[in-house]
């Protein structure tokens, strides 16, 4: 895609700093880092979001992912754990249209932290579970 900015940097005409890079995908530093370290690995091909990844490219991303977090904990970066996120749609804080994994390093008191809603402490029923279960299963 012409506008996309991590098409343009997999293609080399845009500037990033890199840490990996093969046919399929490319990992480099997020200019707006959470922490430290903070990685992000791409899909040389655009795809906008997880349904249009094919499976094995997606595959790839996770390891590749695993071999970014493995470095970041063989370094001398700040890294007592590793968050994996990945944004699917804008109501999922997607901001860059070409899907995207991102290797958070972690450490204790880095100010990076999760809300939940109010129903969240409410736990469900086993039959709920078992219901959403059961249509999940029958649609995929
Ligand atoms: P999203 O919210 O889509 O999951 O994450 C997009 C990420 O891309 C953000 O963390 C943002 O800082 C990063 N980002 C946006 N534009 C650029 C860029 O031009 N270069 C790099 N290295 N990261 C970018
Ligand atoms: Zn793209």
């Amino acid at each position: 895609m012409e506008n996309c900015i991590f098409c343009k940097i997999s293609k080399g005409i845009a500037p990033a700093s890199i840490v990996y890079e093969d046919e399929i995908c490319i990992a480099f530093m997020d200019i707006q880092p959470v922490t430290p370290g903070h990685v992000l690995v791409v899909p040389r091909i655009h795809a906008e979001g997880l349904s249009d990844l094919p499976e094995k490219i997606g595959g790839h991303l996770f390891k590749v992912g695993q071999k970014i977090a493995a470095g970041l904990k063989n370094s001398d970066i700040r890294c007592e754990g590793i968050n994996f996120f990945l944004a699917d749609g804008a109501v999922a804080f997607q901001t860059v249209f070409h899907v995207h994994l991102h290797v958070i390093p972690r450490f204790s008191g880095d100010g990076f932290l999760l809300s939940f809603g109010p129903d969240y402490r409410n736990l469900p029923e086993r039959e709920a579970l078992d219901k959403l279960a059961m249509t999940l299963r029958s649609s995929l």
